[in-house]
């Protein structure tokens, strides 16, 4: 069975960014993708140096071509179901049974998003439906937005959101704000309405209003929404992974070198970030790539 020095599963920002780095070293490196980045429900991705308003796909399209170039890097477009093994040998299964086998893992497989259950929010996603103000914000234009509250720090989030449009701050159905939020409120012209939201109504994926549950309609372009992230699919509690909560959900628990307490398997990206973007996901990568190289020639060194 054909053994690589490293199995990367998950082929975007964070997994290509560690690719490259191992690729540069001459390394043999397996990356296997199931090809659903978590941006892939917006048009283009803002606030990536040098590719501010390109497509996400474009950006993965030219790493990937480059990475080709290399002789030592391969790719498979697969979904990976089971990892099993152990530093120096770990074996992949995918969904179709072929089995992969390599000395080191890394999971850059990305999070799961999990909208909240109001109709019209999950065919807006990405278009109008938000979640960063510094990825879409801009391009909204200002003009009437709202935030969908998810708790404690809505105040402090509708305050940050309120530099790109007029925030009207849902609770729909959380506690509204704390008095001692009042002041910060007032300054950011926050509204606050406590009526719950029936739907999301607009033309295609536009967002022309919502609809609150007394049938008043609030105008919005667009509405922000806090996620309650988790890593995707199960490859990392299969393997015996911590995990750590963050603010935002949950990420795989590494520390400064992205190792995981589990010998030999590494994780990078939003799956294993608290602040997540493409350019900390690629960032990110680059360090567990770097990393997982030093690891292999220690343990070269050891063999002798
Ligand atoms: C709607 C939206 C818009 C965004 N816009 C921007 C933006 O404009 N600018 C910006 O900087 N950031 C943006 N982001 C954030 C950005 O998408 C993420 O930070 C980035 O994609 C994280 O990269 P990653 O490589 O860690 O994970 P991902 O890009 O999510 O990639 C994970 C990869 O792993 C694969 N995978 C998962 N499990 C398996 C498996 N079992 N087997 C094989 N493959 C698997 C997936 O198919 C996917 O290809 C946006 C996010 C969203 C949700």
């Amino acid at each position: 069975m054909n053994s690589h020095d490293a199995l990367i599963v998950g082929g975007s920002y964070a997994g290509l960014s560690a690719a490259i780095m191992l690729a540069r070293a001459r390394r043999r490196v397996l990356i296997l993708d199931a090809g659903s980045p978590r941006n892939r429900f917006a048009a283009h991705s803002h606030g990536v140096l040098a590719q501010d308003g390109r497509a996400g796909s474009e950006i993965l399209a030219d790493a990937r071509a480059q990475l080709a170039a290399y002789a030592t890097v391969e790719f498979v477009d697969t979904t990976i179901r089971t990892a099993t093994g152990r530093d120096g040998d770990f074996v992949l299964t995918d969904t179709r049974g072929h089995e992969f086998r390599g000395r080191k893992l890394l999971l850059a497989t990305g999070v799961t998003d999990t909208l909240p259950d109001i109709p019209g929010v999950a065919e807006r996603w990405g278009r109008t439906v938000l979640h960063c103000p510094y990825c879409h914000g801009y391009e909204i234009g200002g003009g009437p937005i709202g935030l969908l509250s998810s708790g404690p720090t809505a105040a402090q989030h509708a305050g940050l959101i309120a530099d790109w449009g007029d925030v009207t701050l849902f609770t729909h159905g959380q506690p509204a704000p704390e008095d001692e939020h009042a002041p910060l409120l007032r300054r950011r012209k926050v509204a606050v309405e406590t009526t719950a939201i029936a739907a999301l109504e607009g033309d295609g994926d536009t967002l022309e209003h919502i609809r609150l549950q007394d049938g008043r309609r609030i105008v919005v372009r667009a509405l922000f929404v806090a996620l309650n992230n988790q890593p995707a699919g199960t490859l990392a509690a299969q393997l015996g992974c911590a995990f750590d909560p963050t603010p935002a959900g949950t990420i795989i628990r590494t520390d400064a070198n992205k190792a995981t307490g589990i010998a030999g398997v590494y994780a990078t990206g939003d799956a294993a970030l608290a602040r997540t973007n493409i350019t900390l996901a690629a960032a990110d990568g680059v360090v567990a790539g770097v990393s997982l190289h030093h690891a292999l020639i220690a343990d070269e060194v050891v063999a002798g």
